[in-house]
């Protein structure tokens, strides 16, 4: 990591910070609100609250999406998930625990997400910031386009 914070801060134990979180707020843990966020961790990504919904309702039907809208603006406000969204209007949700900062190549044909991380792109950010006299906190980078599929004119998969 260079110069600069990332938008990822070092979390070293995330029951430990939705715990404290939660104690503030005075909220109360739930068996639902455990399934939703062990799932989300369970299952990674980069998840809608509608994908994570399907992924909950299928150990437990009775976890209304409400529930799962919920707890996911909980955890993105205790900071162990990133919200994102990536122009198809739709939020998704991805963990921040034990992530390092990485960027993403948005397929705007399939929604397939590639993540990367590159050291010079990092680096000639902090270069451009610091000819600017600018304090960088934080960034974001989405580069749209078609993925390897798409410009083959693969269809996606349904299943994906
Ligand atoms: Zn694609
Ligand atoms: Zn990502």
């Amino acid at each position: 990591m260079q110069g600069h914070d990332h938008d990822h801060e070092d979390i070293k134990d995330k029951d430990e910070v939705l715990a404290r979180y939660m104690a503030q707020h005075g909220l109360k843990s739930t068996r639902q609100r455990s399934l939703i966020i062990d799932t989300f961790f369970a299952v990674g990504g980069h998840l809608s609250v509608e994908e994570l919904w399907n992924k909950v309702r299928a150990q437990d039907a009775k976890v209304s999406v409400a529930t799962v809208y919920r707890t996911m603006k909980l955890l993105n406000e205790c900071g162990l998930a990133h919200a994102r969204n990536f122009g198809d209007g739709q939020t998704r949700y991805e963990a921040a625990a034990g992530r390092d900062h990485h960027d993403h190549l948005i397929c705007t044909r399939c929604g397939t997400i590639i993540e990367f991380e590159n050291d010079r792109i990092e680096n000639l950010q902090d270069a451009v910031a610091k000819k600017h006299g600018f304090a960088v906190t934080s960034h974001k980078m989405e580069l749209y386009g078609l993925c390897r599929d798409c410009q083959r004119g693969i269809p996606p998969d349904p299943e994906a």
